[in-house]
């Protein structure tokens, strides 16, 4: 696949030591196109990334070496355990939207910057605090499904997933295979329910466990 290394984190973004991988965690960024949250990265000095950026128009970002690894989950508890042994992926999105008088808006702020103008996924009910969020592309979902299976057999990783989509368990900290930010913290609703898994199920020949 096509994969864009044109814009490169520093050395100083990430943990450039080579660690063995056996997880791959889905995000979405809560922000502007990939090159901003690429940019916030560099300006952080929390070492906070991950290897791979999906734009909304399908382009995949690599900004270090996935064989390398950075804090992408915020398990305090852990010591970068698990960010040390997975490879994170970022679609490119607004996340959760606020609904006010008919209209939506982005980054938990009411105001006419904040305006929501993209198309929304509608969950009907509250999920983490949200009923509405930003729609993730087709675009975005076929560069991550190529993106998953390329991993998968580069670094072995098992063609797994849990069967629950919706809820946070503390024992998918252990787990192998692929699985998204909520899964491992309650307080996250990266990726959110609209994300069509049955999709990367199929493309990648993933196992529902
Ligand atoms: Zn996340």
């Amino acid at each position: 696949m096509n994969i864009d290394k044109s814009i490169r984190l520093d050395r100083k973004d990430y943990i450039a030591t080579e660690t063995a991988k056996d997880l791959i965690v889905l995000h979405h960024t809560v922000g502007g196109t990939a090159q901003s949250t690429i940019d916030y990265w560099k300006s952080d000095p929390a070492r906070v990334a991950t290897a791979y950026v999906v734009e909304r128009n399908g382009v995949v970002y690599e900004v270090f070496d996935p064989k390398c690894w950075a804090f992408h989950l915020g398990l305090k508890e852990s010591g970068g355990a698990v960010d040390k042994r997975s490879i994170g992926i970022e679609i490119a999105g607004e996340g959760g939207l606020t609904q006010r008088d008919g209209k939506l808006y982005c980054f938990d702020r009411v105001s006419d910057r904040t305006l929501f103008k993209g198309d929304s996924y509608d969950n009907q009910t509250a999920w983490r605090g949200y009923r509405f969020f930003s729609a993730y592309t087709d675009a975005q979902v076929g560069a991550v499904t190529e993106l998953v299976n390329q991993l998968a057999t580069q670094f072995k990783i098992p063609r797994q997933t849990p069967a629950n989509h919706l809820d946070t368990d503390d024992a998918y900290r252990k787990f192998q295979g692929v699985i998204a930010h909520f899964h491992v913290r309650a307080d996250k609703s990266d990726v959110h329910p609209g994300f069509p898994w049955q999709k990367l199920v199929d493309g990648c020949s993933l196992t529902l466990v």
